[in-house]
This record gives structure tokens, sequence and C-alpha cells, in this order.
């Protein structure tokens, strides 16, 4: 067992800031409750409570500010391995800015532990006040703002928190954290903090807020919330297993365009799964507007022999026109290296290097992106067609789309 689940780095605080007490009883708390680093993961936020990364020899993830309880909530669902736990921290300006972020994590009892450095003032930016100021703080502060802070103890509790405590006096904290780590399901804890540069200049300063002080810290709830436990989005991944193979030793860039409703999308992700089936590395992403039903649909796939490390696709070695939407779209990547198959109505025929066939009228628009798709491997032998056609088969209209990729045009 590691005697600290710290690096070696520096604190990158200002001299004097509360924020490193905070991160020395972290790094106690879990090594008196028996993790190695590598049982944490530790996602953080914007703001100088978002500087602790380099500080812990955990996994970490850093979020946009505000975000981290939703970033972590992702990384809880996500993780398949029970006993590594989330902690978030994030800033009392972070913990305000994305307040629904926080309230939903408490609502849906996700095991995380958030952790709110609130130094009451947003520190990075200069020393405004933040929804976590005290009015105690705004008055020594000489700010009238005439508008309550947030208690965003009794909100994580209202909405649903396992558990949700204060803790101003730092002797209080390593038990605190504990506490906290150990509640099976969303811990929300306050952690007072100061910021010489631009708040409290003395940790002594914070006896003046503890009306509220350790009040709150018995509050886990014993049976009254049930915790939910999550299973792994992994879990939910189809896995694709290698039954056929291809000849083909280089890189396939395939770019895809049509129209909403035209089929452009599932066209992509069969010529995906074929292509992981037959062997290759695959990548595919969509992109249409946000008015899902109307407008454009442009698809990226890639399939090659050897690993992708860049997903993106600036040349493509191959596009498929169905739709004007998809011509408009795409015409920019159109050039003398690239072959375009294209459906026979666009306005394309005197192109060079187009091959313009009449797919639609032959199989209708929502299948034609199949038949062009078929003709292609057929010519080229990318990918088994039989590759395909497996891809299909588990789709409930795969009679109809196996028709479209056995009709030749
Ligand atoms: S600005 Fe304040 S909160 Fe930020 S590192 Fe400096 S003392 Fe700490």
């Amino acid at each position: 067992m590691k005697s600290t689940v710290l690096t070696d780095k520096k604190m990158p605080f200002c001299p004097g800031c509360g924020h490193g007490v905070i991160v020395n009883s972290i790094s106690k708390a879990f090594i008196e409750l028996g993790y190695n680093p590598l049982d944490i993961i530790i996602v953080s936020d914007i703001g100088c409570s978002g500087l602790i990364d380099p500080l812990f020899a955990t996994h970490t993830v850093h979020g946009l500010h505000g975000r981290a309880p939703a970033l972590g909530l992702g990384v809880a669902m996500g993780l398949a391995d029970r006993s590594k736990k989330v902690i978030v921290i994030q800033g009392d300006g972070g913990a305000t800015i994305g307040l629904q972020h926080l309230l939903e994590a408490a609502r849906r009892n996700i095991d995380i532990t958030l952790l709110v450095f609130n130094n009451l003032l947003y520190g990075m930016t200069g020393g405004q006040i933040s929804g976590l100021s005290t009015d105690k703080f705004k008055e020594l502060r000489q700010v009238e703002e005439g508008v309550p802070p947030f208690d965003i103890v009794k909100l994580a509790h209202q909405a649903g928190a396992m558990s949700s405590a204060r803790v101003i006096s730092p002797a209080n904290f390593t038990e605190s954290i504990k506490f906290a780590v150990e509640t099976p399901g969303f811990a929300l804890l306050e952690l007072a903090s100061i910021c010489p540069s631009y708040g409290l200049q003395k940790i002594k300063e914070l006896d003046e807020f503890s009306e509220e002080a350790d009040a709150l810290l018995n509050t886990r709830r014993v049976n009254e919330v049930v915790y939910r436990e999550t299973s792994s989005l992994l879990n939910d991944v189809e896995i694709i297993t290698k039954k056929f193979s291809t000849p083909i030793d280089e890189r396939y860039r395939v770019l895809l365009a049509g129209s909403a409703g035209g089929g452009i999308q599932l066209a992509a992700e069969l010529l995906a799964k074929a292509g992981i089936s037959a062997g290759l590395h695959t990548t595919m992403k969509g992109e249409y507007p946000v008015t899902v039903g109307t407008g454009f649909s442009i698809a990226e796939v890639i399939l090659s022999r050897s690993p992708i490390n860049y997903t993106g696709l600036d040349k493509p070695d191959v596009i498929f026109i169905m739709t004007e939407d998809g011509l408009e779209k795409v015409k920019s990547f159109m050039n003398d290296d690239t072959l375009v198959i294209a459906d026979d109505f666009l306005p394309l025929t005197n192109a060079k290097n187009v091959l313009c066939k009449p797919f639609s009228k032959k199989v209708g628009k929502r299948s034609a992106i199949l038949t062009a798709i078929s003709s292609w491997i057929s010519a080229t032998n990318v990918i088994p067609k039989e590759a395909l056609i497996e891809a299909i088969k588990p789709h409930k209209h795969s009679e109809l789309l196996i028709k479209a990729i056995e009709t030749e045009v």
C-alpha cells in the first residue's frame, strides 16, 4: 500500500491557499481507507480547484466549468469495476454554474463523492463573489447583492443525496472525506477553504463562518433512498467477431451523402459493421442538422487494415451522393482523385471520375444508398458482400435491405 495518492508535483496554488490543506486531507483519507491511486478516478472542474489534476497519481479527467458532476456521473455509470471510486472536485463557482448537474447526480443517487472547495469566491478570475459566498463574507467585502446564497448542502439533501455535509474546520476534513467516500451513493461534502489572494487570509478566519459547520455531518440516509446500482455502459456494446476476410491492404475513406430519411446513417453503420466482421479496423461518424427529419445527412466510414489513429476524413477515396442536399454538403470534397458514385438525377453526369446510376429509380430513395454501396463492393472487393448481408440480418427490415444489396444497377 502506498503512503500517498499524490505525485511529487509542487502545489500550484498561491502561498497559504486553503486548497492545499484539502488536497492533503483527500490523500490522507484515501490512504486510511486503503485505496491505491489507480482505484480512484478524480474528475475536476475549472477554477483554482481544477488545478489539482497533476497533484494526484490517480486517474484524472478534467471537465468544463460546472460540468464535472455530469462527467463524473458518466464515468461512474460506465465503470464495470465497482471497487473503483469516482471523486468529483469543483469550487463554489463551478458548483453554482452547473448546479443542475449536481442536483441530477444527487437525484439519481449515483455513486460518486462530490467535494466542493468553497473559498467563497471565484479565485481564478479575480475574486468575484459566487452563489455560495455567505452573507457574512459579502458584508466583509462590502458587496451589496441583496440575495441570499445557495445552501448547497441542503439542496443536495433535498434532491436525494445519500449524504450531504458542510465542514468548516480543517481538523475534521479527513474524517468527513472518509465518511463521504464510504457512503454508498451520491455524497456531497462542502469543504471550507480560504483564498489569501482575494478572500479570507487565514484558516482561523473561517471560525466566523461556522454557524452551520459540521451540523449536517451525519445525514447519511439509511433505507430512505434506495441506492441504485448502475451497470457498465460497455455491457451493451455489440461484439462483432471476424467471420470474413478481405484482400485489401490499404485504407478506404468513404463519405456517404444524402438527405434525412434516406438511410445514410444506417448504411454507414452497416458498412462499418461489415468491415469489422471482415477483420478491418473501422470508424464511423455521422452528421446531420438538429432538425433530424429534414436537410442533409452525411456519414464517414474508414475501413483499414492498419489501426486508425486519426478518425478525421479530410480526403475521401470514394463519395456516395444520393441527393441534392448531400451534393451541396460534400461537393467541396470532390476532386480528380476521388471516385464519386451518384444517383443519375443529380447534375453530375459530365463530371470527371463520376459514376452515375439510377439507384433510386430502381430500388427507391430509402434503399438507393445500399444498392450503390453494394455495386462498389462488387467492383472493388473491399469487403465481401456476405459481410454486409450478415450485418443487415438483425435489422427489422432486413428483407427489404438485403433486396437492395442484391439488386444490380
Ligand atoms: S487565487 Fe485564491 S483560490 Fe486561487 S490559488 Fe490563489 S489563493 Fe488559492
